[in-house]
């Protein structure tokens, strides 16, 4: 089994191609296909795993593969709006942030290890930005990357709660919703914002649920906030 042979994008390819891996891993070969065809996914595996760009590379194929489609008369993304308002000399307004994809992790170091991992792979991406909303950060830092309206955001529960409830991010665009160590989250005692956040998500959205184990809390979960999803057992 190769990369090529998950049916990903060329520019996701050119930037596995560029960090030097060969074989897909045995979570990536199930993931990546299933994800592309547009399934939710329930997935057990462990750090080391590859489950990292199990998530991300089909979410990057399907950005790239939507930027294709788009055509110069095509509707104009919030960036190109930005511009367009600030060529006719419009003063810029604040407006929300609206990401297509979230990434919701247990730990502000997860979030970093996932943005960084994020931005190899995405390295050949038209259009497409990953930042951190991470607790600790300051606030005109988060503002500051949050202008940017970036299409993936990174963050761990907690202060996401913040940025939705005073209005700096809107969720009405998102496309693909990953929960990593899922279980972790839990044991955490995030489970009111996690249920917080897929609640202010699109019900048509896509969502991937990464959990050391599927039993339990965490098992149910995972069924409530999945579709019809796809079971994987590393
Ligand atoms: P993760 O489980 O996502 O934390 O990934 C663990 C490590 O495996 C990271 O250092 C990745 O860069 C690396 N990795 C992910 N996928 C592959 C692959 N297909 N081949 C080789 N290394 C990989």
């Amino acid at each position: 089994m190769t990369f090529e042979t998950l049916g990903l994008h060329t520019s996701i390819l050119r930037a596995i191609a560029d960090t030097g891996y060969t074989t897909p891993t045995a979570v990536q070969e199930q993931a990546v296909p299933a994800a592309i065809a547009g399934r939710d996914l329930l997935v057990s595996s462990q750090t080391g795993s590859g489950k990292t760009a199990a998530f991300m590379l089909p979410a990057l194929h399907k950005f790239a593969a939507a930027a294709d489609d788009l055509t110069p008369s095509a509707n104009k993304t919030p960036n190109q709006e930005r511009q367009a308002a600030r060529s006719r000399g419009e003063r810029p307004r604040f407006q929300a942030a609206k990401p297509k994809m979230l990434v919701l992790t247990p730990t502000r170091e997860l979030a970093l290890q996932v943005t960084t991992a994020t931005d190899k792979y995405s390295a050949y991406s038209r259009r497409v930005k990953a930042v951190s909303i991470l607790g600790g950060m300051p606030y005109p830092k988060q503002m500051q990357l949050l202008s940017r309206n970036p299409e993936i955001l990174v963050a761990t529960p907690g202060r996401l709660i913040d940025h939705m409830e005073s209005g700096k991010i809107d969720f009405s665009e998102l496309e693909i919703l990953v929960l990593d160590e899922a279980d972790r989250m839990l044991d955490m005692g995030f489970i009111d914002d996690i249920e917080k956040i897929v609640a202010a998500t699109p019900e048509t959205r896509q969502t991937m649920l990464f959990s050391a184990t599927l039993d339990g809390v965490v098992g149910n979960m995972a069924r409530r906030i999945t579709k019809d999803p796809m079971i994987i057992q590393i």
